[in-house]
């Protein structure tokens, strides 16, 4: 049977979750020595869920023992990747699994001061998690002397201001100093230094949220969960032309199609699936065939050609001009550009310039290898994965659906708009 941990149960109220065994692993954990909560998720195998995939025990073991300053547990809910809805959905319907995860982890890495950071766009998401911190303090869960254990934990709910850098990491970490998020030059690591100079962990919330299930029933057992080296399980965000968008929480290794038709509800009447972006809008575009022989686990999906990211799965129909989607991405990742490298600076600007023309008609031949080697002059030569995220769209959008690209050159374009006007047929 498929197993469930992040949405098994759905309690925005405290009682409830308490009812149904919340803040259990926390209790467990305290009781724990901090090194051998770290142990259980390394165990685990659990996998950062905001992208990367970096194992999570790792990155906590990463804070080094013998630093005396303080330390941070900061949580990354700056959830702004298109496609990608998960997290909002995970703290509307379990707010209090996310606040025992960041109990868990900061009693690991010996932190007093935990800070959630929220896209500014979740106003109500903020006020449910502000709230949600009160009632575990009150309880007794949070504070000081969390259940007569002598360990002390405060967590802050910092709103963001809307900018889509701030979900990098060091950007995150510059914003809540009360800086402009601008990324920082690594190495130094966060780990090492973070917040306020001092050792710091960065974790998504879905990571976060994983790991009361780990504590309460063991590493080994979260590790047997899912395919391999992808254990446990995941939330996906599915989005597009399907008969039921939503997020769904699966095992890892799911196959891609089982995915579309039972839980998606396959495609819309009428509707063929012709790519698929399966982990937030920044990965690199399938096509259909690459996607529908693919699982959903982190090997399988780079095995295809992309990457499993956020888990944001993006679908695309037979209606869909590929020219006028990388146009839309091509918009996005300009405008969220911070400006510091100029590859992603001037590159996604030049980009988006020359995508413009070729939708409204007016491109020509060489447009097509312009784009495409100015996107190959951006990718790994920023400082933050901004310039790959657009970089790697374009790059596969002009391989596998090239043709579509000549004939918008051609100025054949695809039926959306009548060629060389610019406007709009439908
Ligand atoms: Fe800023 Fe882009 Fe450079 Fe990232 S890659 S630091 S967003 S200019």
């Amino acid at each position: 049977m498929m197993e469930k941990i992040l949405l098994k149960t759905e309690a925005a109220d405290i009682e409830a979750y308490i009812k149904a065994g919340g803040y259990q692993a926390l209790r467990k954990a305290l009781a724990m020595k901090s090194e051998d909560v770290t142990a259980e998720v390394k165990k685990s195998n659990l996998r950062g869920r905001g992208g990367a995939g970096f194992p999570t025990g790792l990155k906590w073991s990463f804070i080094p023992k013998a630093n005396t300053k303080p330390r941070y547990l900061v949580c990354n809910a700056d959830e702004s990747e298109p496609g990608t809805f998960k997290d909002r959905e995970l703290i509307l319907k379990n707010p209090h699994l996310l606040i025992e995860g960041l109990a868990i982890a900061s009693y690991a890495i010996g932190a007093k001061q935990c800070y959630i950071y929220i896209r500014g766009e979740f106003a109500k998401e903020t006020g449910l998690l502000s709230d949600c911190v009160n009632e575990a303090s009150k309880r007794g869960y949070l504070g000081n002397n969390i259940l007569s254990s002598g360990f002390d934990l405060n967590i802050a709910v910092h709103r963001g201001a809307g900018a889509y850098i701030c979900g990098e990491e060091t950007a995150l970490l510059e914003s809540i100093e009360g800086k402009r998020g601008l990324p920082r030059l690594k190495p130094p690591f966060p780990a090492v230094v973070g917040l306020f100079g001092c050792p710091t962990v960065i974790n998504n919330v879905e990571t976060l949220a994983s790991v009361p299930a780990i504590i309460e029933k063991g590493g080994d057992w979260y590790s047997k969960l899912g395919a391999g080296k992808s254990a446990g399980t995941k939330l996906f965000s599915v989005s597009g032309p399907v008969k039921k968008p939503g997020v769904y929480e699966i095992e890892l290794g799911m196959p891609f199609k089982k995915f579309l038709e039972d839980y998606a509800g396959g495609m819309l009447e009428g509707s063929k699936l012709k790519a698929v972006i399966p982990g937030g809008s920044s990965v690199p575009v399938l096509t259909a065939a690459e996607a529908l022989k693919m699982n959903l686990d982190y090997e399988s999906v780079q095995q295809a050609g992309s990457m499993l990211g956020s888990g944001g799965i993006i679908i695309l129909d037979d209606k869909a001009c590929m020219v006028e989607t990388l146009l839309v991405l091509a918009k996005f990742y300009h405008h969220e550009s911070c400006g510091q490298c100029t590859p992603c600076r001037e590159g996604g600007g030049w980009i988006e310039k020359l995508l413009r023309k070729l939708e409204a008609g007016k491109g020509k031949e060489g447009d097509i290898a312009l784009i495409y080697s100015i996107a190959e002059n951006m990718l790994a030569r920023t400082l933050c994965p901004l310039g790959d995220a657009l970089a790697m769209p374009v790059m596969s959008f002009i391989t596998k659906f090239r043709p579509e690209f000549e004939a918008h050159a051609a100025g054949n374009g695809c039926g959306k708009r009548e060629a060389g006007s610019g406007k709009s047929t439908q």
